[in-house]
């Protein structure tokens, strides 16, 4: 039985996108193509984008940023450090404070994010930019940090800026940025002090993180807001010329980004499907025909698809 997935160019851990000749690969073409093309351009980001932009979670930045947790609780990575059940309020606030402020309140390391907005305003429609929304997975607020319009982020899945009670007792959520930054800068052997430990303003009970792990997840009203428009910009758009430009989207979540940008593309003849991914590019088969499949590093790819938009290769 074939398999229903088809795959992308090279399944290489790094598949340069320029063959040896300079001229962009077949794949690069063919998106500077859908994008000059598109009416509109849909973008889903998952952990793959801030990945690419240096944000990574394990490896040496993590040792170097968490060497202390690595050596006495035994953590070996970010994302599993947020489980780890730490058994006061002050290690467990000594541990997140660090964890946010490194991938939310400094730059991230690589302006990807920055790249693909100057795409998006220099590669647009006459003088405008281009019509684009984001749906996002991330909660690390690069987009935001990038310059990129407010009102066409869709952050799903919260905010690592945000917290909310840990009941929760109201759909409100907190900004964090002020107390993170002290939790940081007053946490001595991973512990903070207690007089931080952050209380819901309104019933007293522990905050949380507002990020979206169980029924608990705040929807607050600017997520709703979001929410709404980003409902909006697809039902208007939905039977365009739209390029879903999907970024680092991995298999943990699909049913948010992936699933929903293949069934529009299904739906709608005119609609290309972009997969950037390093080492997870793939489509389906009922749509490959309109499906751009690249597997690697989102970086150099949207680098060369700036070049590309620019070279006489493509009009
Ligand atoms: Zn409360």
């Amino acid at each position: 039985m074939s398999s229903p997935i088809a795959t992308g160019n090279s399944m290489n851990a790094y598949s340069p996108n320029k063959p040896e000749n300079g001229r962009p690969s077949n794949e690069v073409t063919a998106l500077a193509q859908a994008w000059k093309a598109a009416d509109c351009i849909l973008i889903g980001a998952g952990s793959g984008l801030s990945t690419s932009a240096g944000y990574t979670y394990s490896g040496e930045r993590f040792d170097c940023l968490f060497a202390d947790f690595k050596a006495r609780y035994g953590i070996t990575d970010m994302y599993s450090g947020g489980f780890h059940p730490f058994g006061t309020l002050e290690e467990y606030w000594a541990w997140w404070s660090r964890e946010i402020y490194y991938n939310r309140y400094i730059p991230a390391p690589k302006p990807v994010h920055e790249r693909l907005l100057d795409m998006l305003r220099r590669f647009g429609d006459a003088a405008a930019a281009k019509d684009y929304f984001v749906l996002t997975t991330n909660v690390d607020h690069c987009f935001q940090h990038a310059g990129f319009d407010k009102s066409r982020l869709f952050y799903t899945q919260g905010d690592y800026g945000l917290w909310q009670c840990s009941l929760p007792c109201s759909q409100i959520t907190y900004d964090n940025e002020e107390t993170v930054r002290r939790m940081l800068a007053e946490q001595s052997d991973m512990r903070i002090p207690s007089e931080l430990i952050p209380h819901c303003p309104r019933c007293g009970r522990p905050m949380t993180m507002n990020l979206r792990a169980d029924g608990t997840f705040v929807e607050d009203a600017g997520w709703h807001d979001a929410a709404r428009r980003y409902s909006d910009y697809v039902t208007k758009r939905k039977d365009s010329r739209i390029l879903l430009l999907e970024l680092g989207v991995g298999g943990n979540t699909p049913g948010i980004i992936k699933y929903p940008f293949w069934q529009l593309t299904d739906g709608n003849p005119q609609a290309t499907y972009a997969c950037l991914n390093l080492g997870e590019a793939v489509a389906p088969r009922q749509i490959h025909d309109r499906s751009i499949c690249i597997n690697a590093d989102i970086d150099a790819t949207l680098t060369d698809l700036a070049e590309t938009l620019h070279s006489p290769f493509v009009d």
